[in-house]
């Protein structure tokens, strides 16, 4: 689709009574419609509960009220919402919809154009997909596009099985699979800042890079989600997909051109030179934890033993750190450290690339060594890069001292970041699924992920919890550094804002 040409499209989200759909969904799809990238469209809001079609405006309304004061244009993007109460596994239920879908699509001449958004428990996925099939959703003139939510699966197993129930309606390239990170603007950057500098692609290798660190860590605890997050954890929650997916774009090789399939194909390399991690090895590579009470903003907060939902002895981990190695030319014997966790002291997601040092230290004799360079990317809350360099101590005496050069994304060309759903949402509607992850890269991933949490479900750890709330996660996490010559950069230091 050329780069001006404005969707066109039916929306069917499936979930919009739930949080996502208020909280991102409704609000991103307003965004693109005030900056007038939205062709023709209609959206049916699919949930159990029962709704007249003006309730659903009020919802709507009310979720978008934060984006503009000009009441007529809620009321004009509202008037565009319908509401159908749905059953997600009676046919009669699929039948009627699909009346409705057929008027809407007469009445806003949609071209038979269809996304299906599925932003529901996962259980329901598969469930959804086939009848979308086989009660006639699918059969439509125009395009149709179904966009599934994390989690893909529990494992690969249940991703396999998933992924054969969805692919009885949708083939291949009609999967969206949502991976946000994916959406954000300085994780696209990561490609660029690598890609089109003459400074770091010669030096982006095991010849210069002595370690990448990449940490994503959240303050908050698992607030009401202690259901979900007891099966997940941080593992399946955050290393599967979100930080997996970063280290793919670090350490992929140029892709000829910037096309869906061509920068895929490089990420699935990636993938597949992944050193596998065998059951005996997992501590070796591997850190969990799990959050005790701690002191957060001055304020006692709990144990996660004694959250909502939570099992009193549970042996779930809310925190990850990892060493990945890959198994290439280009990186052998360069480690890629992860880590995530909840309840930490910031939230943050930053990567630090740490270069090696120079052969000899000629400056600090007296004063301790010069600093590595480093080349942080910051991703959120704040965005932009900062370079570590080292240059002359001011002064008589011929001494290093590091100085940065910072660069804050905010503002730079007078736009708000978008939001990473509606950057999504839009690629969608475009028909680019650059920014969502392939069924290889899925399946990948969880074949490394389940060899870790196959250990960890069978062996329970003894020490949990083993990280106090408001910390960077237990000390075993710096141990794994620490026996590489290697040690976590304080990323609540390396601030963008502060430089
Ligand atoms: P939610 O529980 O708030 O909403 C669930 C929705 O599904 C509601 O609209 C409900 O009516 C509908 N529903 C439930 N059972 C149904 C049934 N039997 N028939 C028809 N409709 C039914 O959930 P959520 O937080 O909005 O999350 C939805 C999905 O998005 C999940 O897969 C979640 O993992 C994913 N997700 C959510 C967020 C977030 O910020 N909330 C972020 C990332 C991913």
């Amino acid at each position: 689709m050329a780069q001006n040409e404005k969707p066109t499209a039916l929306i069917m989200i499936f979930g919009a009574t739930g949080d996502l759909a208020k909280r991102k969904l409704f609000p991103s799809l307003f965004r693109l419609y005030e900056k007038n990238k939205l062709g023709d469209f209609a959206v049916i809001g699919v949930a159990r509960r029962s709704l007249s079609n003006e309730e659903f405006h009020a919802s709507v309304s009310q979720s978008i009220h934060n984006e503009t004061s000009d009441q007529e244009k809620i009321k004009e993007f509202s008037s565009k919402f319908y509401y159908h109460s749905h059953d997600v596994t009676d046919s009669d239920s699929y039948a009627s919809l699909n009346k409705i879908a057929e008027e809407l699509d007469n009445h806003y001449q949609l071209n038979g154009n269809r996304i299906f958004y599925l932003a529901m428990a996962p259980e329901f996925f598969g469930t959804i997909a086939e009848h979308l099939k086989i009660d006639g959703l699918t059969d439509t003139n125009g395009f149709k596009r179904l966009v599934i939510e994390k989690p893909f699966g529990h494992d690969l197993e249940s991703a396999k099985k998933l992924n054969k129930q969805i692919r009885t309606a949708f083939s291949e390239d009609e999967i969206y699979r949502i991976d946000h990170y994916l959406g954000k603007e300085m994780v696209q950057n990561i490609e660029v800042i690598r890609f089109a500098n003459a400074l770091f692609e010669p030096l982006w290798n095991n010849r210069f890079i002595s370690n990448i660190q990449v940490t994503s860590s959240e303050t908050l605890g698992v607030e009401e989600r202690g259901r979900y997050y007891e099966k997940s954890g941080a593992l399946r929650d955050m290393v599967q997909n979100h930080m997996l997916q970063m280290v793919s774009l670090l350490a992929m090789e140029p892709p000829i051109s910037l096309t869906t399939d061509e920068i895929r194909s490089e990420k699935v390399r990636v993938f597949r030179a992944l050193r596998p991690i065998k059951g005996s090895e997992v501590k070796d590579y591997f850190v969990r934890g799990q959050y005790d009470k701690g002191l957060m903003n001055e304020k006692e907060v709990p144990a996660y033993r004694e959250e909502d939902m939570v099992n009193p002895e549970s042996n779930t981990e809310t925190f990850v750190a990892g060493k990945l190695m890959i198994d290439n030319f280009r990186w052998a014997g360069v480690p890629f450290y992860i880590r995530t966790g909840k309840r930490m002291e910031a939230k943050t997601t930053k990567i630090v690339v740490e270069f090696k040092d120079i052969p000899m230290d000629l400056y600090n004799r007296q004063e301790g060594s010069v600093n590595p360079n480093l080349l942080v990317i910051h991703i959120q809350p704040e965005e932009g890069i900062t370079l570590y360099l080292n240059a002359k101590k001011t002064g008589q005496y011929m001494n290093s001292t590091p100085v940065k050069l910072s660069y804050a994304n905010k503002g730079i060309d007078g736009l708000n970041t978008p939001e990473a759903y509606e950057k999504l949402l839009y690629d969608c509607l475009r028909g680019d699924a650059t920014n969502f992850t392939h069924w290889d890269e899925v399946a990948l991933s969880w074949s490394f992920v389940d060899n870790i949490s196959e250990v960890w479900e069978n062996e329970k750890e003894q020490n949990f919890p083993n990280y106090e709330s408001g910390s960077m996660g237990p000390k075993a996490a710096d141990d794994l550094l620490e026996k590489e010559g290697h040690f976590w950069w304080p990323v609540t230091n390396l601030d963008v804002e502060k430089c």
